[in-house]
């Protein structure tokens, strides 16, 4: 291994830390034997799971007092880089904080940032890989000048997988002076309802499109999601369209999935819905159009109008 240091942002929920970070430091750990992670609030009660997923060392930025985490976390990176040493690369998730930390941290360290990241490997130093043109072709990037190399990295890139290692060590990372730029604070925050498990993390996704033909038609798509234990998605159409709220899109503007089984209902298979689920491992779609291009990358592809085929569906389901 040639990378010395690799640091992850890890975020924290409620529970635990977002798969997302979990997923980065499982690869981390595969890259370099030195991986620290930096967190947040309630992010060092999280210390054994960080450890078990591959963190040696867990730097926390402490309490916010209500402030969002852009510019403290930024902050403290910074002095912890004054501190400590640059590492070889600071991989940092691609959501709306880690995008605020990764600006910042930017600018604070005259440092480029690679983005839409979905592959890293080690060559003599990282190399980045992003899919562009909806995952139509792959660029690979490589930073060419010294310090650390600011790498937003995409959701479901890795798999996350628990190494058993020991609890890491929780280091105290503590922002420079701030003055006026952490004055906006979180007022309110809203936990939209959820049932069953987050899009993200489902082993089965049941997704409906335009062919639905109406909003209340979705019914039948959260129904039979639930009857798998899965969750519902969407594409973009009837995200736009109002017919279900944005945290259900699934594709290159809204969130990557890779369940064991993803089933599309009514939608085309546009190369922007593709690429954020063309890694599930069984794909089942329901289009009425024979040449719809989901087919192409379907296991099973069903060709019948979705008012027909999915109140069967639920009927089959039941009656098992
Ligand atoms: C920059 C950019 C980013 C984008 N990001 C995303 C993204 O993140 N996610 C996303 O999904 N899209 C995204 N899009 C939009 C994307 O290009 C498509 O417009 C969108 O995915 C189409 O959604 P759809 O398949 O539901 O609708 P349509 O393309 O209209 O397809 C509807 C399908 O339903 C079928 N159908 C119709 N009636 C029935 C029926 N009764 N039974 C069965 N089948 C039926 C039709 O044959 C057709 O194949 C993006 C576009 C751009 C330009």
């Amino acid at each position: 291994m040639t990378l010395s240091t690799l640091w992850v942002l890890v975020e924290p929920t409620e529970d635990s830390l977002t798969s997302t970070s979990l997923e980065m430091l499982s690869h981390a750990r595969t890259l370099s034997d030195n991986v620290a992670a930096i967190t947040w609030g309630n992010g060092a009660s999280f210390a054994a799971q960080a450890g078990d997923y591959g963190a040696k060392t867990l730097y926390d930025v402490g309490d916010l007092s209500g402030a969002l985490p852009g510019v403290p976390v930024a902050s403290a990176i910074q002095a912890l880089i004054e501190r400590e040493g640059a590492p070889d690369a600071i991989l940092i998730p691609t959501s709306y904080d880690g995008r605020d930390v990764a600006g910042r941290l930017s600018a604070r360290l005259d440092r480029p940032v690679l983005t839409n990241v979905a592959g890293l490997r080690d060559e003599s130093g990282l190399v980045t890989e992003h899919p562009v043109f909806g995952g139509s072709l792959t660029v690979y990037a490589k930073f060419t000048s010294d310090g650390p190399g600011i790498v937003v990295v995409r959701a479901k890139s890795f798999a996350a997988e628990p190494a058993g290692g020991v609890p890491a060590t929780v280091v105290a990372a503590t922002p420079g002076e701030l003055g006026a730029t952490a004055s906006a604070t979180i007022v309110t925050s809203h936990v939209e309802e959820r049932t069953g498990p987050k899009l993200e993390d489902a082993t089965v996704v049941v997704s409906g499109g335009r062919g639905l033909g109406d909003a209340s038609t979705y019914a039948l798509i959260e129904e039979i999601a639930k009857l798998l234990h899965g969750a519902a998605g969407a594409s973009r159409a009837i995200v736009d369209a109002g017919w279900v709220p944005y945290s259900h899109q699934v594709g290159q503007t809204g969130k990557t999935v890779k369940p064991l089984v993803y089933v599309a209902c009514g939608i085309s298979g546009a190369t922007q819905h593709m690429v954020g689920m063309k890694g599930s491992k069984n794909i089942v779609a329901i289009n009425k159009d024979p040449d719809a291009p989901i087919f192409q990358i379907a296991d099973l592809g069903i060709v019948g109008d979705v008012h027909k085929v999915l109140p069967a569906l639920i009927d089959a389901l039941k009656a098992r």
